[in-house]
């Protein structure tokens, strides 16, 4: 079981696989104000990054499930690099209609809502975990400027403009759905480069690295174009944040 192999490729040398930086990861964790011994449960948890510092820098105990397995193998050996590998679980698996045997103070989807056919859903499989007081989080896109046109959506790797929801709007459906929004940290554009740049050192290493691979001339054509496709489309349109929620 795997995702597709170009992100395995592209994002194999992240720590993150998302626009938020690490400092906004702390401050989102010092925002959480978690108490040691809460249990985290992070859905698409990928190379464990928020978990592994959360357990080093405020105790907590985590369970990270990930359908990448190179993703999943970083984020065991990120426990171990930070010392927390007795706090932290990683496993490797499809989190789809994932529920914890126990319930947890923080029930985590960062970027990853698809799993439960997006951010409604995710946030309805997420409080199944979520013990009475407890906080979910969910990472997710918001247009950051409303893209004119159904091309441009698309250069930010939308299918649609109706994809995404301005920041109003999509704070508006966490209250339809029943949820107060009780803390947010919004990624910057600078956030986005750390996130897209970074793929591009990664892919041209990778090309260097793998000239006979067969993925070569997906991810020559790739390092050709995404720079330009990102200043021109993400880095301008695509707003992405960290929203936590309590239940009304
Ligand atoms: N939350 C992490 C990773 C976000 S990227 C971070 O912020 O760094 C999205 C992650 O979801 C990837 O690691 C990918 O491997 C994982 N993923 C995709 N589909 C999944 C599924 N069905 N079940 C579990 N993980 C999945």
């Amino acid at each position: 079981m795997d995702i597709p192999r170009i992100f395995n490729i592209t994002e194999s040398a992240h720590r993150i696989h998302n626009p938020i930086t690490p400092e906004k990861l702390a401050t989102l964790g010092a925002a959480l104000r978690l108490e040691s011994g809460c249990r985290v449960l992070d859905l698409g948890s990928g190379s464990g990054e928020m978990l592994c510092t959360w357990a080093r820098d405020h105790g907590v105990i985590g369970t990270g499930i990930d359908m990448s397995p190179l993703f999943t193998e970083q984020a065991k050996l990120r426990a171990v690099e930070l010392g927390v590998a007795d706090r932290v679980k990683f496993i490797h698996d499809d989190a789809t209609g994932y529920v914890s045997d126990e319930k947890v103070g923080v029930a985590a989807c960062v970027g990853a809502t698809w799993i439960a056919g997006g951010f409604a859903g995710t946030i309805e499989l997420l409080a199944r975990s979520l013990r009475t007081g407890g906080i979910i989080l969910v990472g997710e896109p918001y247009w950051r400027r409303l893209p004119p046109t159904e091309e441009v959506a698309k250069g930010c790797l939308a299918h649609a403009i109706s994809d995404f929801l301005m920041l109003p709007e999509l704070l508006a459906s966490f209250g339809r759905l029943g949820y107060d929004i009780v803390e947010m940290v919004l990624a910057d554009q600078d956030g986005w480069d750390r996130y897209e740049a970074a793929k591009w050192l990664t892919m041209r290493r990778w090309l260097e690295a793998n000239p006979d691979d067969e993925f070569v001339e997906e991810v020559r054509s790739q390092l050709r174009s995404e720079p330009v496709r990102h200043a021109a489309y993400t880095r301008e349109y695509l707003g992405w944040g960290v929203f936590a929620l309590m239940p009304q």
